[in-house]
């Protein structure tokens, strides 16, 4: 009997990863600089197609939105825009600021930022006296957000926009890639994403002068000068050279790995096709392009009489992995108090949404293990 652990979203080495790490040993390039950090800054510019966007690897992608919330002049009691349904890494920043996030409704179409809610705070905000200083959206699961409404809305107001892509590497909207749309952009390397160095991130910028200013204050913004000298606080936030490693290695694979869970995607949508009351989480048309990070359902207990915490205390027992969406931010206690834009479907999404096991690395063993709890409990 195989009942090891089926995980939502586990690492995936391709196998060059330890390749431009022996390299970067080789060459003692053990430090936040070298090959490695210009070589995976430079696939990651290539992969994303856009000839103007420059790439700074970071310690996080965490990191890298508060890099960008910084470069984008968000100061101490500021207000900031984010999108609710995300996780908690989105919002964290603007506190570390200083500022205060304001959350915002999803629509129902991509589970992303709704750009009615949005321009509705933005005014809101506004005749309160305050403007926000920077908008937070989210490419959910990888699916790419209504980018049109959205920046047409920010470009209204004269406000820069932050993408959030950490879940999106590999989606494109409109043919063009996520986390390119923005001022800036962001992404992860976190060990559950799409690719992996075990933990890092990137900012996604524009020009070489922002890409320049974030290598600056993400190694201890030192001045130009022989001795130590500061005019700015710094962080600590570069990439080694030695995860840039994996980095390289895994970017090799990453069409494969985008294919992959694009698979696991249509593996689900072929199994609950015949299950009347669970939706598959998929594309509203031909313009978005999922990388399909996690595959997610929506469960209508009242049709199916079964809630999404049955299946996933059905799967638990098979030792299957699955989660709950994304808890929205302005529910956790944490940000009770920010203020909140919007309706329920953000709400409703938490209470009957489920992520399912979605790794670029399961087995037709795996996937038949899924199905059969999945046949079990719908019967
Ligand atoms: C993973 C993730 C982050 C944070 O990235 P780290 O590299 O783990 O810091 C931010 N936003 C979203 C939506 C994420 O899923």
């Amino acid at each position: 009997m195989n009942n090891s652990k089926i995980w939502l979203s586990s690492p995936h080495m391709g196998g060059n990863e330890l390749k431009y790490v022996h390299e970067a040993f080789d060459a003692n390039w053990v430090a936040p600089l070298g090959p490695n950090v210009d070589g995976f800054e430079k696939d990651l510019e290539n992969f994303l197609k856009n000839t103007d966007v420059k790439v700074a690897v970071l310690s996080a992608g965490t990191a890298a939105l508060h890099l960008a919330l910084i470069q984008c002049g968000v100061q101490y009691g500021d207000e900031v825009i984010c999108q609710s349904m995300t996780f908690s890494a989105s919002a964290n920043p603007i506190a570390y600021c200083g500022a205060t996030p304001v959350f915002i409704d999803s629509e129902k179409d991509t589970w992303n930022m709704c750009p009615v809610a949005l321009e509705e705070a933005i005014q809101d905000r506004i005749s309160k006296g305050k403007k926000p200083k920077a908008i937070i959206v989210v490419h959910l699961y990888g699916m790419p957000a209504k980018m049109d409404e959205i920046l047409a809305v920010a470009e209204k107001f004269e406000i820069p926009v932050i993408e959030d892509a950490a879940e999106a590497l590999g989606s494109t909207y409109k043919g063009k890639a996520c986390g390119t749309f923005g001022r800036f952009g962001i992404l992860s390397f976190n060990g559950n994403k799409i690719i992996t160095t075990s933990g890092g991130g990137a900012l996604v910028c524009h020009n070489q002068e922002d890409k320049d200013k974030a290598v600056f204050l993400s190694t201890q913004a030192r001045d130009n000068a022989p001795h130590y000298q500061h005019s700015h606080i710094g962080y600590n936030y570069r990439m080694s050279n030695i995860v840039a490693g994996i980095g390289r290695g895994q970017m090799e694979v990453l069409n494969d790995r985008v294919a992959a869970r694009r698979k696991m995607h249509d593996f689900y949508t072929d199994i609950f096709k015949n299950i009347d009351g669970v939706e598959v989480f998929s594309e509203p048309a031909n313009d978005y392009f999922s990388n399909h990070w996690l595959s997610a359902i929506l469960v209508d207990a009242a049709k199916t009489g079964i809630t999404r915490e049955d299946l996933r205390l059905a799967f638990l027992e098979d030792n299957i992995e699955s989660r709950p969406l994304w808890k929205p931010m302005h529910m956790q206690p944490v940000f009770a108090d920010a203020p909140y834009y919007g309706v329920n479907i953000a709400e409703n999404l938490f209470e009957n949404g489920l992520c399912l096991p979605s790794g670029s690395n399961l087995s037709d063993n795996d996937r038949e293990r899924i199905n059969k709890i999945i046949q079990q409990i719908f019967s």
